[in-house]
């Protein structure tokens, strides 16, 4: 019995939820390059405990992500730490998108990240106000000396991962995102895996 799941692949506009035992790794893998994918993450112990982005932020000291670095809960528990990273850029500022988004740009009916989230993790009772913060992984969004945000193409080339390990047992909402114009004009698929703590 293998203790290690063969690579899965969200289609594009899709996402998943997926439950990390303590210890367990999870790779995030860009398919076919440009392309984002939105990380959700939650305490399985307590789901109201999430990811925070503020709380890693500060804790950090900068918004860019590292090898080594932890992910935060908004109670300041460490959720995971990055274990390899082939892109070193990856967003912490924006929400994911949302069906209310598209619509203030009139595209109404659009899949999203935030819909889809919401649909993955409802079977973990996690609800869609519950749904805030996300790693936007290969999201490439800068700050200029104004505090002017700008978003640029995903830099990440095929087969590219960010790999996280679980520092407790978490679930985990995944998303191949779904907006065209964070990815350079085309929304692809994503790919994860899950390495068992039992393997490593
Ligand atoms: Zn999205």
């Amino acid at each position: 019995m293998p203790v290690s799941s063969p690579p899965r692949i969200l289609a594009p506009q899709t996402g998943a939820a997926v439950r990390l035992g303590c210890g367990d790794v999870l790779a995030i893998i860009d398919t076919a390059g440009g392309q984002v994918a939105d990380l959700a993450l939650f305490s399985a112990a307590d789901v109201t405990e999430s990811f925070s982005t503020g709380r890693t932020i500060d804790y950090l000291e900068r918004i860019k992500l590292r090898v080594g670095d932890a992910l935060y809960s908004q109670r300041s528990e460490e959720l995971a730490v990055v274990t390899r990273d082939d892109v070193g850029v990856h967003d912490m500022l924006l929400a994911p998108c949302s069906q209310a988004m598209f619509a203030r740009r009139r595209e109404f009916g659009h899949a999203s990240c935030h819909a889809n989230l919401t649909t993955a993790l409802a079977p973990y009772g996690i609800g869609a106000d519950a749904i805030v913060a996300t790693l936007n992984v290969f999201m490439d969004v800068r700050v200029d000396a104004d505090g002017c945000v700008t978003l640029h193409p995903p830099p990440s080339r095929p087969g590219d991962r960010l790999e996280l390990r679980a520092l407790r047992d978490l679930v985990v909402g995944i998303t191949a995102c779904s907006s065209e114009l964070t990815n350079a004009g085309r929304c692809k698929p994503v790919s994860y895996q899950i390495q068992s703590a039992a393997e490593l």
